[in-house]
């Protein structure tokens, strides 16, 4: 990971898209605005295909919207909350499936199953409300209908890709009211570019991402929310408490090729808060990437964006976390730091004793005693203290200092 300090707390993060064509050719673009799912949506396509595809890709949305809206009384999931038992569409099948996925792997953070809860808060009728406890905690026992708006929009994105392949399009960019799926790259060649705004102020962004068939998805209380009684409660529940999610995170973006479980997981995620999001990354290394920001300003970003997230704001490696121990120019000893549980000494050379402990690696005493490398630096999960780079015990030639990764 890789850790971005000093972002100031004000209110939103979305994803949104910074459009650098300049410099691009590559042919007829189409593009297509509309709004579905609650949302503005845009898809742009380049290509002799794509004015076909495009018109394809947003009736398919519409159709998805027209299955799964809770607002719209005909619709297959209302048709389930009030007790009917309709013949299912196969997408409605499939996303329910996915749905119940994604519940199973955040320990039922993510839960669609929490209309009755969402309503209780008003957020579909816009009449705002705090629940009183008894209520909440009967709404609690009460799981038994959906909504499909944590993960609905990831996953229509999901499908507009794949129909616009399927029409011949190789270069296209979906923005589903903040779920990005950029297809293929940009006409020219270059990656798509989709900024990740500040989550606590609309006009500013933390950094960009380059992404080249790859969903980004963005979620955060600034979203959707009210006051009573100067407290903000916003629309992403806890579903084990009943009130609005309080993890200490003001937003998740989560970039995988699946845009349907990079939705559903950033809604999840933010319920879990950083530590269980980060450690879910690690557990499924590969399936997906993270930026969180935390409600303090902390900006951390996983190992895999480190070449395709850029940002302004001051950055310190953090997490990637596997270090190697050198003597006289010999690597004796490599180990992630964010692998390890229990403190422990390594001994590089007869006195020199490097500590290695969760997060961090300093050298606990040496030789060289007096000089600045032993009393004051040392590595933390990827960044560096005391020093600015690797910690260097000169006199006993100990090197302490960031390895790409594990030798094998
Ligand atoms: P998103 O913007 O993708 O994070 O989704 C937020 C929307 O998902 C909310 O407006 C609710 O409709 C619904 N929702 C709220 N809390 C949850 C939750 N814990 N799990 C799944 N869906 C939720
Ligand atoms: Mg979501």
């Amino acid at each position: 990971m890789i850790v971005f300090r000093g972002i100031r707390a004000r209110a939103c993060a979305v994803i949104v898209l910074i459009f650098l064509m300049s410099g691009c050719s590559g042919g007829r673009a189409a593009t297509a605005d509309f709004f579905a799912m609650d949302t503005i949506m845009n898809i742009t396509a380049y290509g002799k295909d794509a004015e076909a595809a495009v018109r394809d890709a947003e009736r398919l949305i519409n159709h998805f919207d027209a299955l799964w809206s809770v607002g719209k009384p005909e619709s297959e999931i209302s048709r389930i909350n009030n007790g009917d038992t309709p013949a299912l569409n196969t997408a409605t099948d499939d996303i329910l499936r996915q749905a119940e996925l994604l519940r199973e792997m955040t320990d039922g953070a993510f839960d669609e199953r929490v209309f009755t809860l969402v309503d209780a808060w008003g957020f579909y009728s816009g009449d705002y409300r705090v629940p009183g406890g008894d209520e909440i905690a009967a709404l609690l026992t009460s799981k038994d209908k959906i909504d499909l708006g944590g993960i609905a929009k990831g996953y229509a994105s999901d499908k507009a890709a794949e129909l616009l392949r399927s029409e011949g399009v190789k270069s296209a960019i979906i923005n589903l009211g903040g779920n990005v799926y950029a297809l293929g790259s940009r006409p020219g060649g270059a990656a798509w570019r989709v900024a990740v705004r500040d989550p606590f102020d609309g006009a500013k962004y933390i950094g960009s991402l380059e992404l080249r068939d790859l969903a980004a998805v963005t979620s955060g209380g600034y979203e959707r929310y009210f006051e009573e009684n100067g407290v903000r409660y916003h629309h992403i529940m806890d579903p084990r408490t009943g009130y609005p999610a309080d993890s200490g995170l003001a937003s998740v973006t989560v970039v995988s090729e699946n845009g349907t479980l990079a939705d559903g997981l950033s809604t999840g995620l933010f319920v879990l808060g950083k530590e269980r999001a980060v450690e879910l990354w690690r557990e499924n290394k590969g399936l997906f990437e993270l930026v969180l920001v935390e409600n303090d300003g902390t900006v951390t970003i996983t190992d895999g964006l480190k070449n395709s997230f850029s940002s302004d704001a001051p950055a310190s490696v953090a997490g990637a976390g596997v270090i190697g121990v050198f003597k006289d120019g010999e690597l004796l000893h490599a180990v992630d730091l964010d692998a390890v549980s229990e403190p422990y000494d390594f001994v590089a050379g007869d006195d020199n004793i490097v500590r290695i402990a969760p997060g961090e690696a300093f050298m606990l005493s040496a030789g060289c005693r007096d000089q600045i490398c032993v009393r004051h630096a040392g590595l933390r999960s990827g960044g560096s203290y005391g020093l600015a780079g690797p910690v260097v015990c000169l006199p006993n030639k100990v090197v302490i200092k960031y390895i790409d990764e594990l030798p094998s």
